[in-house]
Parts: C-alpha cells; sequence; structure tokens
C-alpha cells in the first residue's frame, strides 16, 4: 500500500510551493519514502531510515527558492 501526503512550503519571500511524499508502507516491508518538491528546486530524497533525515526531508533536501533564490529557508505552512 501506497501512502501519499503533500505539505505546504512557503519560503521567506512569500513564494509557496508543496512537498511530496510517498511512503510504501505495506505490511513487512522496509521504510521507503521518497520526498520531492513543487514548485520549488531540490534533488528528490529516497529515505529507508530515518537515521537519515535526524532533522527531517525539509532540512535534508535543501529546497531551492525559484523566485529569490535562497536555499533551505522555507518552512512548513
Ligand atoms: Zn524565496
Amino acid at each position: 500500500m501506497t501512502t501519499r501526503t503533500s505539505s505546504r512550503l512557503v519560503c521567506k519571500c512569500g513564494h509557496k510551493g508543496v512537498l511530496l511524499s510517498v511512503e510504501n508502507d505495506g505490511p513487512g516491508s522496509a521504510l521507503c519514502e521518497q520526498y520531492s518538491f513543487a514548485g520549488f528546486g531540490g534533488a528528490a530524497l529516497t529515505v529507508t531510515s530515518y537515521r537519515q533525515i535526524p532533522n527531517g526531508p525539509l532540512a535534508a533536501m535543501k529546497p531551492e527558492c525559484p523566485k529569490c533564490g535562497r536555499v533551505a529557508q522555507v518552512e512548513y505552512t
């Protein structure tokens, strides 16, 4: 079973985007979450252990704002 979630994000300049995550949470399956951005730059991230993202996916992915160019200045709304 696959769970898709999206979290709204906003840059300090006001630009908005979305953090998309796809989680494979079937019984017996290993943790596998895939994160990507809509509206911000930054590489997609695949997580197989929460130790990879001690401060959450947003801190690990360093989103880049296409409007003002700032990196990792994005917060959840
Ligand atoms: Zn910005």
